[in-house]
């Protein structure tokens, strides 16, 4: 076997999948494609256009209507990616608090994730890519032939958080972080199914690097 031509990392918030995911695309020459950010890119335009996010067929409207762009970083200031809605660069309001406490409520409405996940198909079908989210292996993938995901304790997933907001001169209460976490696992847990033939990764006592060699030698496994 070769190496997969579609990897999936699903699991919480915090958990690392952008890490780990950023790094295994690096190492493969494979591109990065975050889910997350599509349903964020969305609820800034709904909090834009005053969008109630829980009506659900105004925001599965605005989602049909919507051209969002998931592209490779177009600017060198430390994105992942760069997001476009109808062309305008939105990357860095993507993290936005607003966005961060409604993210949840718009992506929940099937009819919006109908959308949202065709469009990430697309993307997967091209191939040669690691993608990140919440229901990229059970739902939107199935097929993917290596399929990760990934796990971590609350209190491990907000430590991490705050580390990573501190590291970019923001600093937030980890108890802060920690509530916020729980409550999106709460509203993110009816997506958050691990495929029946996922690889669980307990990650509370593994660092980035620890991670990927994991990832790395299951590939090895499979390419042998
Ligand atoms: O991964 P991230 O935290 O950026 O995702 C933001 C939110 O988008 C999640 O809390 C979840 O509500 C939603 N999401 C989703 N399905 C995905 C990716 C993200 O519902 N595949």
């Amino acid at each position: 076997m070769t190496i997969p031509n579609v990897i999936t990392i699903d699991g919480p918030a915090g958990a690392g999948k952008s890490t780990l995911g950023e790094l295994l695309a690096q190492q493969l020459g494979y591109m990065y494609f975050d889910t997350g950010v599509m349903y964020r890119a969305l609820t800034l335009a709904v909090l834009r256009e005053s969008i109630d996010p829980n009506a659900s067929d105004a925001v599965a409207a605005l989602a049909e209507r919507l051209h969002i762009e998931v592209q490779p970083p177009t600017v060198d200031d430390g994105r992942q990616y760069t997001v476009l809605i109808d062309g305008e660069d939105v990357t860095w309001h993507l993290r936005d608090p607003e966005v961060e406490k409604h993210v949840s409520a718009a992506a929940r409405h099937p009819d919006v994730r109908n959308v949202m996940r065709a469009r990430q198909r697309e993307i997967g079908a091209r191939g040669h890519v690691v993608m990140v989210g919440r229901d990229i292996g059970n739902v939107v993938m199935p097929d993917a032939e290596l399929k990760i995901f990934l796990k971590a304790s609350l209190e491990e997933r907000a430590r991490r958080r705050a580390d990573e907001l501190h590291t970019r001169g923001q600093h937030v209460a980890p108890d802060a972080l920690r509530a916020d976490m729980q409550r999106r696992d709460m509203l993110d847990q009816h997506v958050m199914i691990p495929a029946p033939d996922a690889v669980v990764l307990d990650c509370d006592h593994l660092s980035p690097e620890q991670e990927v060699a994991f990832v790395t030698s299951l590939l090895e496994k499979r390419v042998r």
